[in-house]
């Protein structure tokens, strides 16, 4: 049972929840698989989580959280989701088919040193922590940091920003990671992004507004993965491009990934609509996390279902 009122503290929770089992001595309480006893370890080590039943280089599925600091729901729902995957795996006869055809990876923490600092000095900090030359101000959106219409409308080239571009594409080392994994991959078929709040779910574009040429297939599928999602609690999503759901914005992770070549590029942005915001409660993390599960779900069972 979670009571604190900060949604950080579950990330230790759920660590505890995937490792108890493992090497706490206090908390065991169940025999760890192989799988989990595996996944702690790229866990502790920042590596992207990778979920895999064999093969050489089987069709993957990305998913990365917590590029934005202080959206703390998205580290706990990919923590949760972690367990969820390694637990289900041999159980479920959709997650067992989904690992049995592809590969997941999942990174928690897609801006350590941002997540850190919003431990340490500034629960509200969105970049990364780069230094800027020419300039006092810190850190990178390192949202609007790919190369993907870098540097146009809606993002912002003032370093004091909290939407900065950064001084290049892939200026930061946390978005030239993700890039440089998934070339050296090279068959990585969907690439999913989770941000918090709003309560969306989103497709390119983001740096222009006219229409991809998959858009009616990609609407359709957030559309089901929205509709799973409410099934659970009734929680609402819009759906549809970036600009038209938000805004204009130019450098975005699923602009890049849908315009390298990956057909099924989507954005989260998890709960609430703005009452809590980035303060979402502790006692909504694990409902957020269920229900995105099943969206989640909803896209990759199509994803493993429409090869390309
Ligand atoms: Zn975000």
């Amino acid at each position: 049972m979670l009571t604190t009122q900060q949604t950080g503290d579950v990330v230790k929770t759920v660590v505890l929840i995937i490792s108890r089992c493992c090497s706490d001595q206090v908390l065991r309480a169940e025999p760890c698989n192989e799988a989990q006893v595996h996944l702690l370890k790229q866990l502790r080590a920042r590596e992207p989580l990778q979920f895999s039943t064999g093969g050489s280089n089987r069709p993957a599925i990305w998913i990365d959280a917590g590029i934005h600091a202080r959206e703390w729901v998205t580290h706990a729902t990919a923590l949760w989701t972690a367990k969820k995957i390694a637990s289900d795996y041999g159980q479920d006869p959709s997650v067992t088919s989904l690992l049995n055809t592809m590969d997941v990876y999942l990174l928690v923490v897609a801006n350590p040193d941002g997540y850190v600092f919003t431990h340490t000095q500034n629960r509200m900090w969105r970049k990364t922590r780069s230094k800027i030359p020419g300039s006092n101000c810190i850190g990178v959106d390192p949202n609007w940091n790919w190369d993907a219409g870098f540097g146009g409308p809606g993002a912002s080239d003032n370093p004091c920003s909290d939407s900065y571009h950064g001084p290049s594409a892939n200026s930061e080392v946390e978005v030239r990671s993700i890039v440089e994994f998934i070339k050296r991959h090279g068959n990585v078929k969907a690439f999913l992004s989770i941000h918090s709040y709003s309560q969306l779910l989103m497709f390119p574009y983001g740096y222009k507004c006219t229409k991809i040429n998959h858009y009616a297939e990609l609407n359709d599928v957030a559309e089901a993965a929205a509709n799973a999602l409410a099934s659970l609690y009734g929680t609402r999503y819009k759906v549809g491009p970036i600009c038209s759901v938000i805004y204009q914005a130019s450098g975005g992770s699923i602009d890049w990934s849908y315009d390298y070549g990956i057909k099924y590029s989507f954005a989260f942005e998890l709960r609430d609509t703005g009452r809590h915001g980035f303060l979402l409660p502790a006692n909504q993390i694990i409902p957020t996390a269920k229900e995105t599960w099943l969206a989640l779900m909803t896209i990759l069972e199509y994803v493993r279902d429409h090869p390309y």
